[in-house]
């Protein structure tokens, strides 16, 4: 049976659309009260045809909610002096409040230094080494979007997993290993498996909760969900199917929404997330920026 539209489904596109307009809510009382307008750079390097289109819904959707959007287009050859140079200046930039550079970048470059170099207050994708050991010391830092969007996703069915299985699969910087800390911190007993992890089909048929960042098309098959558990899907693959390209998850969705009990379908569900929390480091760091009382994440979602 294929579902499309019903009650298993999570809604991403919807959630962060009630996210952003929360966020523009309270970008505008920020910058009356600071009269002053968050600014978003952006630092594109190179003619990527999948960052050009992430980085083009990023400048759109933060122009949509008030913040102003710095874009800055890098050739494809730039050096490694001259990109950092370039997030040194927005560093010092008073006009700027969050600094996103855009991965992958050329393999000519150390993208680890150029993260390391963006001021942490900045760092609104939230990978700088200072931001992750906050996370995982369980201290207020920027986190990053795409897992912080999951765990809004799942904060909204059940705020607290105590005694919840969570498995994920993958273990990037970028969505794995921060997922990792946020499930923890709402106390499941988290499993982290990656290419090397043994019998992955069962360990995913013990999970309550599961995870999949893999970036292999439909992975998960329906048989490995356990009953009643809830499939997050971070994946976006994109296959030649009957002839149209089209975009798949980690999970075979029509599968395994029988026997979830929740699933964010792709396109339509993490996806959207990852901007709307773009957007929503963008506001924190520049309500601490500006000086003005910070709000959190309680304040948006009461
Ligand atoms: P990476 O390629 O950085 O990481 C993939 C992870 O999957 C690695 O830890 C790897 O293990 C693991 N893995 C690979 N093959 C297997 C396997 N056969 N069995 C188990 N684990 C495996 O990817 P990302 O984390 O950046 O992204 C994952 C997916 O999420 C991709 O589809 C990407 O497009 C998507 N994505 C979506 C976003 C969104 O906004 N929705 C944002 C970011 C990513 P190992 O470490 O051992 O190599």
């Amino acid at each position: 049976m294929v579902y499309r539209m019903n009650e298993k489904i999570i809604d991403g596109k919807k959630v962060s659309a009630e996210i952003r307009e929360k966020i523009k809510k309270f970008g505008d009382i920020l910058i009356k009260e600071s009269n002053r307008t968050p600014g978003l750079a952006v630092v594109l390097v190179g003619e990527n045809p999948a960052s050009r289109v992430y980085v083009k819904n990023k400048i759109e959707k933060t122009k949509e909610v008030g913040f102003n959007s710095i874009e800055h287009r890098l050739d494809e050859n730039v050096s490694e002096e001259e990109l950092l140079s370039v997030v040194n200046k927005l560093n010092d930039d008073d006009e700027v409040q969050g600094i996103l550079v855009q991965l992958p970048l050329p393999k000519h470059i150390n993208a680890d230094l150029v993260l390391d170099t963006i001021k942490p207050v900045k760092d609104v994708d939230g990978f700088h080494a200072e931001n992750v050991g906050k996370l995982w010391s369980g201290l207020n830092s920027l986190v990053p979007c795409t897992p912080l969007g999951c765990s809004i996703l799942l904060k909204k069915l059940n705020p607290d997993l105590s005694g919840k299985n969570a498995v994920i699969i993958g273990r990037s910087n970028i969505v794995g290993k921060p997922m990792a800390a946020l499930l923890l911190g709402m106390n499941a007993t988290v499993t982290i498996a990656h290419s090397r992890t043994k019998n992955i089909e069962e360990l995913v048929k013990s999970a309550d909760i599961l995870v999949a960042a893999v970036g292999i098309p439909e992975m998960v098959k329906g048989n490995w969900v356990k009953k009643g558990a809830v499939v997050i899907d971070v994946g976006i693959n994109r296959i030649d199917r009957d002839g149209k390209k089209i975009l798949v998850g980690d999970v075979d969705y029509d599968e395994c929404i029988e026997n979830s009990s929740k699933i964010t379908p792709v396109p339509g569900g993490v996806g959207p997330m990852t901007i709307a929390c773009l957007l929503l480091n963008t506001l924190f760091t520049s309500y601490e920026q500006f000086g003005v009382a910070p709000i959190k994440l309680s304040d948006i979602f009461e």
